[in-house]
């Protein structure tokens, strides 16, 4: 028998990262956990220490590493807490670690998920606004290290395992007609367009398939999660915008497809749960038990496809064209988006607002070339100033 492998869960407190301690939980004889991380819910980040024993923990300030080091350390663990931004990127690159899963959410997990990937390890990767922020960058670094990047998103998953294994060589040169990216339509499929307008957080979070995150839940409402998906895929797969079509599939049961040459055209099925992707990454190329009940084809009995409609959904236009353009518009789009989003679940602009403000924002932005990281967290800086002034005066 092997030696487990150890995990860094980033994000640990997250939807994803319980997903992931829940399928690690199951297989004590391969993963342990090394190191976990938490921003709020911090007495939920205890819970955690206690039930996985890692060897760090990280959490954002000193005060609060201070007042967990006392609780864990009169409990008898041995867990050592680590600070901010630094204590992710530790935890993420040390030499003990064999996998990171990438869970925080947004920009603030670029450069923690950019040091597992640095650092060579296996890379489960979540937190897409890593990859729309920095694609080039990223990837470049996915090369030179020879980083093992899986990707978790359940449609980029899906896609990667209905490719061939050698995939790497081009699409075009294995056979690939176009990837067909699947979207649930979120909770306002067809809610209509002057309803749009006065729409609530809560609706918004109250995804019909999935149960997530709040930032990405607004995100699939406004369809802006597949529009940062779009530009995740280009990345992942070396595809073209225009080599990906998006298709509404409410049932959020068949998680994205590959259409070949031939005319064939692979799909990944499986109930909405996300320890599917999870299990299969982390222990890819074997299969392992995730906890997901099987699919039951009958009581499903249908399976319904439509065409997404951009301007119910201008969130997906404007990514396309920050992926035409590139450079840092889709970093642009993704700080815009970040603090829209913000806004909307502070109850501060409406839904329709968070397209408004992005639109305004990238209009506002000069495109610019993006060849170092430095370079990307400038755009990020920037574009969440832009959006800042355009909530000012809202
Ligand atoms: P979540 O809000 O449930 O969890 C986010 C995690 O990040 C938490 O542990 C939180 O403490 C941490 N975090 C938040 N802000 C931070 C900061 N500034 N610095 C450090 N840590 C911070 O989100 P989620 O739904 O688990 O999503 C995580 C990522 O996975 C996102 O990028 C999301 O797009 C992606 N994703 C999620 C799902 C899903 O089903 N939930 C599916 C596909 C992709
Ligand atoms: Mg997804």
């Amino acid at each position: 028998m092997m030696a487990p492998q150890r995990v860094t869960v980033l994000g640990a407190t997250g939807s994803i990262g319980l997903s992931t301690l829940d399928v690690i939980a199951r297989h004590p004889e391969r993963y342990q956990v090394f190191a976990l991380s938490g921003y709020s819910r911090l007495i939920e980040l205890e819970a955690l220490c206690h039930r996985h024993r890692p060897a760090y923990a990280v959490v954002p300030d000193a005060d609060a590493a201070r007042s967990l080091q006392a609780r864990l350390r009169a409990a008898g663990l041995d867990t050592a807490v680590l600070v901010g931004e630094e204590g992710l990127c530790s935890i993420a690159a040390a030499p003990e670690v064999d996998c990171v899963m990438a869970a925080i959410v947004g920009a603030a997990g670029l450069r923690p998920t950019l040091a597992a990937v640095e650092a060579g390890k296996k890379v489960l990767l979540a937190n897409k606004e890593a990859l729309v922020m920095s694609g080039a960058l990223f990837m470049q670094a996915v090369r030179r290290s020879g980083a093992l990047l899986l990707p978790i998103d359940s449609e980029h998953n899906a896609i990667f395992q209905c490719l061939p294994g050698d995939y790497a060589r081009g699409l075009e040169m294995v056979g690939v007609r176009r990837i067909l990216l699947t979207a649930s339509g979120g909770p306002f499929r067809e809610t209509s367009l002057a309803d749009l307008e006065h729409v609530t957080p809560e609706q918004a979070c109250a995804h019909p398939n999935w149960s997530m995150g709040r930032k990405i839940s607004v995100d699939s409402a406004s369809m802006m999660n597949k529009g940062l998906e779009m530009i995740e895929a280009c990345w992942l797969f070396d595809a073209r915008p225009e080599q990906i079509e998006v298709v509404i599939h409410r049932q959020s049961v068949i998680h994205s497809l590959v259409d070949y040459v031939d005319g064939s055209v692979l799909a990944q099925l499986g109930n909405p749960d996300m320890r599917t992707p999870i299990a299969h990454a982390l222990a890819w190329p074997q299969r392992i038990d995730s906890g997901v009940a099987p699919l039951d084809l009958f009581s499903l009995a249908r399976l319904d496809f439509e065409r997404p409609d951009e301007q119910r959904f201008p969130c997906l236009r404007l990514a396309r064209e920050a992926a035409s353009v590139g450079g840092g518009a889709p970093a642009a789009l993704n700080a815009a988006n970040e603090v829209a989003v913000a806004a909307f679940l502070q109850g501060r602009i409406g839904f329709t607002d968070i397209a408004r403000m992005i639109e305004s924002v990238l209009n506002a932005q000069p495109v610019q070339a993006v060849e170092a990281l430095d370079a990307v967290f400038e755009v990020d800086r920037r574009a969440r100033a832009l959006a800042s002034e355009w909530l000012a005066s809202y």
